[in-house]
């Protein structure tokens, strides 16, 4: 019998891979370099390609950035870390196997909040694990290449428990795992780099029922983007197929991008297949109760806590904190504005207020650097000629319309906001008398809509003070030609 196919819940894990950018490798001494532009092959050496014979030795770099990352997600910390071979044959493996973490991964048992439409809820985070990432494979004119650069740098699988419902909750998880990831300073988040990769467990179950049903898994996901499709594309597949009275098979599949498609690669492999066994060229990794003290008291402020912060401190609603706290120079920007304006003489305080600067920040500022595809940490304008041009404008030097012209012209030019106000003589206009003679003008010169106006049509006034702003060359101060035109308006009314 046929069910409805919304009448499914869906159900979704994730494994997420981050590479740990430590200066050198897992268990030896090469480099850690950028996959994407290093010359391949050039940070290698006989541990990291596999050489039989060589012994490998553990990064204490690696297991403390491992470390601060189980700490912010809320995990305990093994005193004992038993490192394992997983051991399987792939073309940018050359030991056939990978040192990882088995029966006794680093951390466990943390947990981490994400903000939905319905509020805070909290994800739990099963396990969070050390190894090594695999060399890199491209298949070029019929032959297929491949660059062991990325070979043996320190990676960290973190997987959820089942507790995503829906899309947003994934994409909220993932995103803020990449915040947090770089807040800590372990992981660039460069995604289109593959430092940061996600694998998505999905099943469904009719709602209302707590049952884990058959799950697929889609492997290798690079983006958001192809996250958010894979995903999708799982639930309604698996949805349709139970409405139709089918069944789903456990299977690791890929996402095809072009297609809009999850395709079948393998029935799934099973703990078994890998033939994990306690890695024996190496010792069980001890964890001191100091060490994880230590590592916890050097812990950055985190995004939550931040975000509470900028709400108790600077009176930003929950919503603006939230924006401002998902990239960490974003929220470094807002808070080195704050104080600039904070720290102004007291013979002249600022008038800039940080629900002002946030509001700049995430309105216009945004807005120019999405245009231009940079992020904050290339952009010209610095907090300081920011909170310069917002008092401008709070001050009525110049209006707000010219402060988004003027700002506009900040970030391309990288002048100041006193420059470019004087250069283009855009100083707003406040003379009451000049702007009352151009409002008396602008009735004057049209009866028609006037005569609109006083039948009834209200919007005829918003359309008179456009004609007053235009013929100030739109620098005319907004609440001036308002009040102005207001009164003369309502002088005909009479
Ligand atoms: P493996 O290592 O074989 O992929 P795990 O048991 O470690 O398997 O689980 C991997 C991921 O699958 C975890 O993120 C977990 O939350 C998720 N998962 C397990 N069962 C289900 C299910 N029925 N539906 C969706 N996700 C699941
Ligand atoms: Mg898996
Ligand atoms: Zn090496």
């Amino acid at each position: 019998m046929a069910e409805e196919v919304n009448a499914y819940e869906p159900v979704i894990g994730l494994e997420v891979h981050a590479e740990l950018q430590t200066k050198s490798k897992m268990f030896c001494g090469c480099a850690v370099v950028d996959s994407v532009t290093a010359e391949p092959n050039t940070f290698v050496c006989p541990v990291c390609v596999g050489f039989p014979g060589v012994l490998p030795v553990v990064n204490e770099k690696a297991v403390e950035f491992a470390m601060k990352v189980g700490l912010a997600l809320n995990c305990q910390i093994a005193e004992v870390n038993v490192f394992a071979r997983k051991n399987y044959f792939y073309p940018d493996l050359p030991k056939c196997y990978q040192i990882s973490q088995y029966e006794l991964p680093l951390a466990v048992n943390g947990w981490m909040t994400i903000e939905t439409p319905d509020g805070e809820r909290r994800i739990d985070v099963r396990r969070v694990h050390l190894e090594e990432d695999t060399g890199k494979l491209f298949h070029v004119d019929g032959h297929s290449l491949v660059d062991f650069n990325r070979s043996g740098v320190p990676l960290l699988e973190i997987v959820s428990e089942p507790d995503m419902h829906s899309v947003e909750e994934v994409k909220a998880y993932a995103a803020k795992l990449r915040a947090i990831l770089k807040y800590l300073g372990v992981n660039s988040g460069d995604m289109e780099k593959g430092v940061i990769r996600f694998e998505a467990n999905v099943s469904v179950r009719p709602a209302g029922t707590t049952e884990l049903r058959t799950r697929t898994e889609v492997k290798n996901l690079n983006s958001f983007r192809a996250l958010v499709r894979s995903v999708e594309y799982e639930i309604e597949r698996q949805s349709r197929t139970y409405a139709e009275g089918g069944t789903v098979d456990q299977e690791t599949l890929g996402w095809d991008e072009a297609r809009g498609a999850t395709l079948s690669q393998r029935s799934k492999e099973q703990a078994h297949d890998y033939r994990y066994f306690p890695e024996p060229d190496l010792p069980p990794l001890e964890i001191s109760r100091e060490w994880v003290e230590q590592i916890r008291a050097g812990l950055p402020e985190l995004p939550d806590a931040k975000r509470a912060r900028f709400v108790r401190d600077f009176g930003l609603s929950r919503y603006d904190a939230s924006v401002l706290v998902a990239e960490r120079n974003v929220a470094g920007y807002f808070e080195q504005s704050v104080e600039l304006a904070m720290g102004a003489p007291r013979h002249h305080p600022s008038p800039v207020v940080p629900k002002t600067i946030s509001n700049w920040i995430t309105g216009e500022l945004f807005g120019l650097m999405n245009q231009a595809g940079i992020e904050i940490e290339a952009m010209k304008v610095t907090p300081e000629r920011l909170v310069e041009l917002i008092g401008m404008v709070a001050r009525g030097e110049i209006n707000w319309n010219t402060g988004k012209i003027v700002l506009a012209e900040m970030f391309s030019s990288g002048e100041s906001a006193p420059t470019i106000v004087q250069a283009q003589g855009l100083a707003q206009v406040s003379d009451e008398a000049a702007i009352a003679e151009t409002v008396k003008r602008a009735i004057a010169d049209n009866p028609g809509q006037v005569e609109q106006y006083l039948a009834g049509k209200e919007t005829v006034a918003k359309w008179l003070m456009g004609q007053v702003m235009r013929a100030h060359g739109g620098k005319a101060n907004p609440q001036v030609v308002q009040s102005l035109l207001d009164e003369a308006l309502a002088g005909l009314k009479k």
